[in-house]
């Protein structure tokens, strides 16, 4: 089942807002979920600038830094042996088939395309084991980085916080059970040009060990959002930062695509 969000005034679950509320309702959400669509969900149609990113106003957005070997290497780091975790405002964050503004302040504004984890059940010091239970399903993410402001300090929050910056959706992606990680691919094009292809199984720290080690920090509630990371290619690494005008588009196999123009 795919979740799509349409425009706040025809989200098609009533009495709830968006697949968030739907998600924080618990039994109830899903129940009013399965009369609404039944066995027969409306069709996703990629490119339309109506849709909504499926979660409005997420409780924590965490994302994690340095998680693909390639994307470490490129970035001059070492192996790390814990996550790099920091996180976005959700005011960071925009739809996914939004325009994508370019900062005045900045020349150097850049893709990093991802997988993410949308939460959907309450969790504190969930282990990796029992990970799969605390999930709703998988999104595609941008996490927009204006690179000159990131590093201006040890700490990133200035160049990953950028309001309305970093589109993601369409929809999130249920699964019955944990997908084939192995046969997703995430790719990422700039004007139809590939920059980024990875397979989502290459992490450094996988999806069940984020869970365990972000909850163990604090509660993980429905609607939560944990970005994994971006592999390889990012624009940072030769120079070739986003301008406007410029088409930026991140598919993950199974999971769609989201498509930004930066303005
Ligand atoms: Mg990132």
């Amino acid at each position: 089942v795919a979740f799509v969000q349409r425009g706040a005034s025809a989200f098609p679950i009533e009495g709830f807002a968006d697949v968030g509320a739907v998600l924080r309702a618990g039994e109830r959400g899903f129940e009013a979920a399965e009369n609404a669509v039944g066995g027969d969900p409306e069709p996703l149609v990629v490119g339309d600038d109506a849709v909504l990113r499926p979660v409005l106003d997420p409780g924590s957005v965490i994302c994690v830094g340095l998680n693909y070997r390639r994307h470490i290497e490129e970035m001059g780091r070492e192996m790390p042996e814990q996550p790099t975790l920091f996180s976005k405002p959700s005011r960071s964050l925009t739809d996914p088939f939004a325009p994508i503004p370019m900062p005045r302040a900045s020349t150097r504004l850049d893709y990093e395309g991802e997988m993410a984890v949308v939460i959907g059940a309450p969790g504190r010091d969930v282990a990796a084991e029992n990970a799969w239970d605390h999930v709703a399903g998988l999104a595609v993410f941008n996490d927009i980085s204006v690179r000159d402001f990131q590093a201006r300090t040890s700490q990133w929050f200035a160049g990953k916080a950028w309001e309305g910056s970093s589109p993601w959706g369409p929809a999130v992606v249920t699964f019955d059970s944990r997908p084939d990680f192995d046969s997703m691919d995430l790719c990422v094009t700039v004007n139809g040009e590939e920059r980024q292809r990875a397979c989502v199984a290459d992490l450094v720290f996988g999806l069940e060990e984020l869970i365990e080690d972000v909850s163990r920090i604090f509660t993980l509630q429905p609607g939560d959002l944990i970005a994994t990371g971006t592999p390889g290619g990012v624009g940072m690494a030769d120079g070739r930062y986003l301008q406007p005008g410029d088409l930026v588009e991140v598919e993950v196999d199974g999971l769609g695509k989201i498509s930004n123009r930066v303005i």
